[in-house]
């Protein structure tokens, strides 16, 4: 298997701040899979593209890079189903599947990172998520040292989470995602900004509208490094809400199936005073309040001490704690957020 020793981090994460791994793996096969030492006693993470992880410092665990290829594209009567590798890159089996007159992923343009994180925190973009399409996930058992496959409902897929964060976590690796996309096609334009497409626009419409969309909202991470929203959007209650609108009238919320609510935490952000904030080289991004931004700092430890200060900040506020959606890696391991010590940077 391919690996390689003292291996730079800084090209596979897209906060681009310097972390060294003491050994990288990247499994291709299942006899990699079943080659890859005893990971029990070692702290390791397992890397797709690095779009949605924070290297807090400068020293990273055993990392283990999975380099599944290959894209299938079968048909039944009624549908295609599209088999990936997880060492794939999303956009480009999107823009695969459009042009090869598989429809149903446009909305899930330019998302960046691996096939094989995609089901880790259920991307989702303009009304569409990942668990509206996946069928299957191969999953490579650490301690058995077999495939297994999870179906839709194993998977336990909600808003930006999936058993892969939870109970599988650190017990073994995505190899392979199987999406189903149904032959009758129809636009999803329920998102703003997609609602001004007309009715019978088509998939490669809706794709080129939402790559427009995001270019015009995000700021590309090769040129200011982020990995796009920091924080998840916090989910309360309607006594929280009503509560809030009798301060914030205007609050933006979006009311959820199980009569809970959803929260802009960009815009919570933002009223707490710190759009565009900068500090250590490192800030909320001025026009995209959700998105933390690498202006030019080496250290992970930056963007930590600054998600910290925001999450204080929204709390002191609204009362509200904001939970990261970007994942915390150190020397150690993975960590949560709320278990990490409080950076000191200074005044
Ligand atoms: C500019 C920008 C915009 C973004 N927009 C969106 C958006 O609209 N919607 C959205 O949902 N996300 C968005 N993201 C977040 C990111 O694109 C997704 O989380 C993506 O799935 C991360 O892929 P990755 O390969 O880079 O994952 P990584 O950051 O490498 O890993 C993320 C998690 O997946 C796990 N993982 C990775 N590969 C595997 C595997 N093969 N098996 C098991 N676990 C694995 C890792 O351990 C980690 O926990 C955005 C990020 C950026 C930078």
């Amino acid at each position: 298997m391919k690996s390689s020793k003292q291996f730079s981090l800084r090209k596979n994460n897209s906060f681009n701040v310097k972390s060294i791994c003491p050994i990288v793996y990247f499994p291709q096969t299942l006899s990699d899979l079943e080659s890859l030492p005893d990971l029990s006693l070692s702290p390791f993470y397992i890397l797709g593209e690095g779009s949605n992880t924070l290297f807090v410092d400068t020293q990273a665990p055993i990392i283990i890079k999975p380099d599944f290829k290959g894209i299938d594209i079968t048909e039944t009567t009624d549908n295609y189903f599209v088999r990936v590798g997880a060492g794939e890159n999303w956009h480009e089996v999107v823009c695969l599947c459009i042009n090869n007159g598989v429809y149903g992923l446009e909305n899930l343009a330019l998302i960046p990172g691996s096939v094989g994180a995609s089901p880790v925190q259920n991307i989702g973009a303009y009304g569409v998520e990942l668990s509206d399409f996946c069928v299957e996930v191969t999953w490579f058992d650490f301690s058995s040292k077999t495939l297994t496959i999870l179906s839709n409902q194993d998977c336990c897929f909600s808003y930006r989470d999936s058993i892969f964060k939870n109970d599988l976590l650190n017990k073994g690796v995505i190899t392979e995602v199987v999406l189903k996309l149904p032959k009758k096609w129809q636009a999803n334009l329920s998102y703003s900004g997609l609602n001004e497409l007309p009715l019978d626009t088509s998939a490669r419409d809706v794709m080129n509208k939402v790559i427009s969309l995001r270019q015009a909202k995000l700021p590309d991470p090769d040129k200011l490094p982020n990995a796009g929203s920091f924080f998840k959007n916090p989910i309360v209650s309607v006594d929280k809400l009503t509560s809030l609108k009798n301060i914030y009238p205007s609050i933006p919320f979006y009311s959820q199936d199980d009569g809970t609510v959803k929260l802009a935490a960009g815009w919570l952000i933002e009223q707490a005073g710190l759009k565009g904030y900068c500090k250590n080289h490192v800030g909320v991004h001025q026009h995209q309040a959700l998105v933390l931004v690498n202006h030019e700092s080496d250290y992970g430890k930056d963007i930590l001490a600054l998600a910290q200060f925001v999450q204080k900040q929204t709390y002191k506020k609204f009362e509200i704690l904001l939970s990261p959606e970007v994942r915390m890696v150190t020397s150690h391991g993975e960590r949560k957020f709320t278990d990490l010590p409080i950076v000191d940077w200074g005044k």
